[in-house]
């Protein structure tokens, strides 16, 4: 989402003429794009911040600006650590960053051109809804976000549409629960069917979906529709009833598994992934070992697991953080061993299949493209092959992450 929110200001700052550069001599301003949703993605800002005021005190001239979900939940007392940020912009005022960068930095609009430098990127992303109403107890998002706030379809749609026209060919729909979207009498399967009318748009990807939310027409459209790419990103957290129950996740384990059956039997093809929270508070032996087995038993395409940190404001900073930093980091590397293992069988078992891959790069003609799933190919090719296109391709090597195949 960020990435997102990122692009979406830079080309905004480019119609005013201003370009994206690669170091920190180069610029003029350094906008700093925040997150808050772990302690670790807070500390890492204050590192860089910490490294662009030392520059900036050999460059006066630089501007410092931090935006997003710190800078919201943080607001001016980021200054009293770092004194030389110029200004800083909360996640909830990000569609009035542009201005306000460009008044910071005297843009004037003599440059000003109508349409911004879109780069003809075969992969975009779009923001269909803001905000999170659904207050799982260990999130701030909600509370940096604000509250949950469904996009116009008809804008949603222009965005794609002239994406589309700028050379994307696959769109990725972003939301914190995408399941929940209604605009009007406009629901998420709606909506994906409206996206899949895109003329010459080849794929459809979205996150994050919330178990509570995902229904069958949104399943039923993944299996019957070839734009739908078969991969869903279902945070499944932790397989207790009782941890489910503490994080208000308002879904029990049984009703989980019952869903990634339903997606198994209805997409034969698909990727399940997910995202694991281990450390929760009062997350006993027993607790972690329910999840492990639900990671043995499920076998997910991918995961991410995170150890848990308190959030300020939310339900879960009242309780005692009671699990050592040490048994979170043994449980943490416990559940990436086993998904490691899992990803090697999974992807071994691909090699001599037939895919079919989007072109998403070309370089010193090897050809970098994804699977339908959302697993990165190489494929060596000796002639021109044109970006954007899909083509099937033979699996002829795995590795964990990575696959290496031939053009059939
Ligand atoms: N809206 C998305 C996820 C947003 S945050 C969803 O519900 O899936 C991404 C992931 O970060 C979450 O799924 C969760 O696994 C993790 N996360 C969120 N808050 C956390 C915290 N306080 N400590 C550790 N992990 C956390
Ligand atoms: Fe956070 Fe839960 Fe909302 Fe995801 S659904 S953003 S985890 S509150």
């Amino acid at each position: 989402m960020n990435v997102c929110d990122s692009g979406m200001l830079g080309s905004t700052l480019s119609t005013y003429g201003a370009s994206q550069v690669n170091s920190l001599s180069d610029a003029d301003v350094v906008i700093l794009n925040t997150c808050s949703v772990r302690e670790q993605a807070e500390q890492k800002a204050f590192s860089y911040l910490g490294r662009v005021e030392e520059f900036k005190q050999q460059n006066p001239f630089i501007k410092i600006v931090v935006i997003g979900c710190m800078a919201e939940r943080l607001g001016q007392k980021i200054k009293k650590r770092f004194n030389n940020i110029d200004l800083i912009i909360g996640a909830r005022e990000i569609d009035n960053a542009a201005l306000k960068i460009i008044n910071l930095c005297s843009m004037s609009d003599v440059s000003k051109k109508d349409q911004p430098d879109i780069k003809s990127e075969i992969i975009r992303y779009v923001s269909i809804m803001r905000g999170c109403d659904n207050y799982c107890s260990y999130c701030v998002v909600p509370f940096v976000r604000g509250r949950e706030k469904s996009l116009d379809y008809k804008t949603i749609l222009n965005e794609c549409s002239l994406m589309v026209k700028n050379g994307a060919k696959e769109i990725m729909l972003l939301g914190q629960n995408v399941n929940s979207y209604q605009y009007e009498n406009m629901n998420f399967a709606s909506l994906i069917k409206k996206v899949a009318a895109i003329e010459n748009l080849e794929r459809i990807r979205f996150m994050t979906n919330h178990p509570k939310d995902l229904n069958d027409d949104l399943i039923n459209i993944m299996a019957t529709n070839p734009k739908v790419c078969s991969h869903i990103h279902l945070p499944m957290q932790s397989a207790s009833d009782k941890i489910l129950k503490a994080m208000n996740r308002k879904y029990t384990y049984e009703r989980y598994l019952g869903l990634i059956n339903k997606l198994r039997i209805t997409i034969p093809d698909v990727s399940i992934t997910t995202d694991i929270i281990v450390g929760f508070p009062y997350e006993t032996e027993k607790d972690f070992e329910d999840t492990l087995n639900a990671v043995k038993s499920i076998r997910f395409g991918g995961l991410y697991v995170f150890r848990y940190s308190p959030r300020p404001n939310t339900r879960a900073a009242d309780m005692i953080d009671n699990v050592p930093l040490e048994e979170k980091k043994r449980r943490h590397a416990i559940i990436l061993e086993e998904s490691n293992k899992i990803s090697i069988e999974i992807v071994s078992k691909m090699v001599g299949s037939t895919q079919q891959v989007l072109i998403e790069k070309i370089e010193n003609d090897v050809i970098e493209a994804r699977t339908r799933s959302g697993r990165k190919v190489f494929v060596e090719c000796g002639k021109e092959y044109e970006l954007g296109k899909q083509i099937n391709v033979n699996i002829k090597e795995a590795k964990i992450n990575l696959l290496f195949g031939g053009i059939i």
